[in-house]
């Protein structure tokens, strides 16, 4: 999209002001016009503001000025007569409000997803903050291992991962760990419970740091003691689909033809009907971003996406297992960014 003199843009969804800005974390909007870059906010956030993008002018509210009245002041000054804004993500009565303030001499068009089409592929920069987090991640698991116990309960797990994670420098969680033990294991997003942990469960840990404002995402399943032959197949059912996405990742191929390998895999081991999501998701600012690998998606990668690779297979009352990395798209192939054996660990 190219930006005259006269259209600009407003932003307000908080992961694209981050990306636009390269740094600013608080409330409030962004605006650009051909002739300038604005934060606006309130008086809470105008230090930090610039502080994170010191390329930014920073524009305080106030009663009389609000935010909406501060974009309609920069349409006004800057001859603004197209003004972009983010469609899918203002609500109806926000979007309202701003056009009320801003006036009927402006046309209003969707940003049509344009800065999320920007961070699907990371600069190197971004590329190494993302390598930070799922360093933090990685060695948070490995911490991990030698710890979990017989009796131990998900709870203690989710508590000892997210603390190690938090003491290796991650400044957060990039989402709720998810820690399902036994039984639980079938539930793809198993919320960690009181359970307690007993010799033959498998366990899966999906989880990721968060770090300068990047997340990572992996997710590795192990054993407490020999699992159960059932379990052991699943495993390398499971293991085999995931060397084979990954190995399949590289520029050119498409989000359905990577799920497919996966899928294809796992179907012919005979568990039809046990691997219901997709193969993974781009992740960045967000945990969740486009591309996807999907059986629905036409998205074709490239060099700088970030996906995660992350298959299933999940049986009611018997438990499940799953195995993810991070991967960074290369010119040649991919490199995994979250590093622990795929193998099982028999702990
Ligand atoms: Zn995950
Ligand atoms: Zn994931």
């Amino acid at each position: 999209m190219s930006l005259t003199a006269q259209s600009a843009v407003v932003v307000h969804n908080p992961s694209n002001m981050f990306y636009l800005t390269q740094g600013y974390t608080g409330e409030g909007c962004v605006f650009i016009s051909g002739t300038r870059r604005v934060i606006i906010t309130d008086f809470r956030y105008v230090e930090q503001a610039e502080q994170q993008a010191p390329g930014f002018q920073v524009n305080m509210t106030d009663r009389g000025l609000g935010h909406n009245q501060w974009v309609a002041k920069l349409c006004q000054e800057d001859q603004v007569d197209t003004l972009r804004y983010e469609d899918d993500y203002l609500t109806v009565r926000s979007f309202e409000s701003l056009r009320n303030a801003v006036g009927d001499g402006v046309s209003y068009l969707s940003l049509a997803g344009a800065p999320e089409k920007l961070r699907q592929i990371k600069t190197p920069a971004e590329a190494e903050a993302m390598r930070r987090a799922a360093a933090i991640t990685s060695a948070a698991f490995e911490a991990l291992l030698p710890k979990i116990k017989e009796g131990m309960t998900e709870k203690d797990l989710q508590i000892e991962l997210d603390f190690t994670m938090l003491k290796l420098g991650a400044d957060g969680n990039a989402f709720e760990t998810i820690i399902a033990s036994g039984e639980n294991g079938s539930l793809c997003h198993a919320i960690p419970g009181p359970r307690k942990l007993r010799k033959g469960d498998m366990i899966t840990m999906d989880f990721g740091a968060k770090v300068d404002g990047y997340c990572s995402d992996m997710t590795r399943t192990v054993a407490l003691g020999e699992p159960s032959t059932e379990m052991r197949r699943v495993y390398d059912t499971v293991l085999q689909a995931q060397i084979l996405a990954e190995e399949a990742l590289a520029p050119g191929k498409t989000g359905a033809e990577l799920d497919k390998i996966a899928r294809d895999y796992i179907h012919s081991q005979g568990y039809e009907g046990r691997f219901g999501h997709s193969l993974g998701h781009a992740v960045g600012i967000d945990i969740h971003e486009n591309p996807r690998l999907s059986y629905l998606s036409d998205d074709v990668m490239e060099p700088g996406v970030v996906i995660t690779v992350e298959p299933g297979v999940y049986i009611p009352g018997l438990g499940g297992v799953r195995i993810e990395n991070t991967c960074l798209v290369t010119e040649t192939g991919c490199e995994p960014l979250t590093t622990p054996t795929k193998e099982l660990i028999i702990l």
